[in-house]
């Protein structure tokens, strides 16, 4: 793997504005369709996730929040008792449920509990039916996306070996909606290359892993789950991520020339593809080129969104901040954006200070500073939006910037009505 240049980065470590860990479980619920994310929290964790999620459960809901009480803290034992039987409950009342999730939270009282011993324990006592594991979505530690890569990375050793002679096989590594992960998997077919996708859509389906195994990351925040692979023995192809139609050009690309795939057959399959979604992303272009982004740290996807913004719509990038700047993970796109502005982690008042002195015209940001900064007379953009929609691959590039475009419009629209 080639190095990465030496970038010059911001790094800020004060106050930030990032949801929590807990959050990726909206989205990793939906896509392991047998699986329980049991969260041992406190009532903030429940409100959160009541509230970020209440609208979305229409069937049987595949998560909830145990809540520890005060009265918990005078004996741990006590605690691991009433997780017992809070799990047994579950699982009785849920024959669906094939792998359990216990999602650590921030409280102390749940710190104090070791789950990855109450994980063992549990699938003791719940096996062959149900695997149950462990992963923190503390917001001490986590930010919003890195509950995912935590929830993956505990996937990771149970992953079976390779079948001694195995061949070279792909593993597209990152939650991605059904819709996207079937067209992703019928242009790897049309090229030829068997993919397998984890996590996978049933909890017994795990892919094997092995020295054969090359893995293409389909999101950006999975240093974990990739460091994981990469000690089992898959080794990580350097790709772009797949927003828009160049990342999506290159993430194809990457796995074609791996796969010993032609020049020709590439080209047959992926151009008219991307030249459709090259025209869809026209109306947008014209919205944005030109105009002026600034990226809060928040959901990890900053830079390759960065990247898509600048090179394929045109905007030009104040400033790209990130929670954690994994240069190994980012580096085929960092090398897309050279001389670009990076800030790691947060100082939310002194960012916001070199937001407002810079005035963009579009603030891609976290829930909790899109209504200040739109009262301030910004148009934002929530960034948590872009981890929850269909974004990815080349069907869906024209969404994406229209995802951008949108809030501009509608404030050009406020303008136009505030002056008639
Ligand atoms: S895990 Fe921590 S930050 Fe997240 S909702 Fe619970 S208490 Fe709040």
């Amino acid at each position: 793997m080639t190095a990465v240049p030496k970038l010059q980065v911001l790094h800020e470590r004060g106050q930030h504005e990032v949801f929590c860990g807990l959050t990726g479980i909206m989205w990793l619920h939906r896509k392991i369709q047998d699986a329980f994310f049991l969260i041992v929290g406190s009532r903030t964790c429940a409100h959160l996730m009541q509230s970020a999620a209440g609208v979305m459960i229409f069937a049987e809901p595949r998560f909830a929040t145990a809540i520890l009480e005060e009265k918990d803290l005078a004996g741990l034992s006590d605690a691991n008792e009433e997780l017992d039987k809070a799990a047994a409950r579950l699982l009785a009342r849920r024959p669906d449920i094939k792998l359990l999730f216990l999602v650590g939270s921030c409280p102390s009282e749940v710190i104090k509990l070791d789950l990855s011993r109450a994980a063992l324990r549990l699938s003791a006592a719940h096996a062959p039916n149900v695997k149950v594991l462990s992963y923190s979505g503390s917001g001490i530690e986590t930010t919003f996306t890195q509950g995912e890569d935590n929830c993956l990375a505990a996937l990771v050793p149970e992953l079976p070996a390779e079948e001694p002679g195995a061949s070279r096989s792909l593993l597209v590594v990152g939650t991605l909606p059904d819709i996207v992960e079937d067209q992703l998997q019928r242009t790897f077919e049309a090229l030829g290359i068997a993919a397998t996708f984890f996590p996978p859509r049933r909890s017994r389906a795990l892919p094997p892993v092995g020295p054969h195994t090359r893995v293409l990351l389909a999101q950006p925040y999975l240093a974990e789950t990739a460091r994981r692979l990469e000690e089992r023995g898959a080794q990580r192809l350097k790709a772009p991520f797949p927003l828009g139609v160049e990342g999506t050009t290159q993430w194809f690309a990457a796995a074609a020339s791996e796969f010993g795939v032609t020049h020709e057959k590439l080209a047959a399959v992926v151009t008219p593809l991307a030249e459709r979604a090259r025209i869809a992303l026209e109306p947008s272009r014209q919205r944005l080129s030109g105009k002026r982004v600034f990226f809060f740290p928040d959901s990890q996807l900053e830079v390759p969104l960065a990247r898509f913004l600048s090179r394929e719509l045109g905007m030009h990038l104040v400033e790209v901040g990130t929670p954690f700047l994994h240069q190994e993970l980012l580096s085929a796109e960092l090398e897309l954006l050279p001389g670009v502005s990076l800030s790691e982690g947060q100082d939310v008042e002194r960012q916001l200070g070199r937001c407002r002195a810079a005035k963009p015209d579009l603030v891609v940001c976290g829930m909790g500073l899109c209504n200040p900064l739109e009262v301030e007379g910004f148009t934002t953009k929530w960034s948590i939006e872009l981890v929850f929609s269909p974004v990815q691959g080349f069907e869906q590039a024209g969404d994406l910037a229209a995802l951008f475009a949108r809030p501009l419009a509608r404030r050009a629209l406020l303008q136009v009505n505030a002056c008639s």
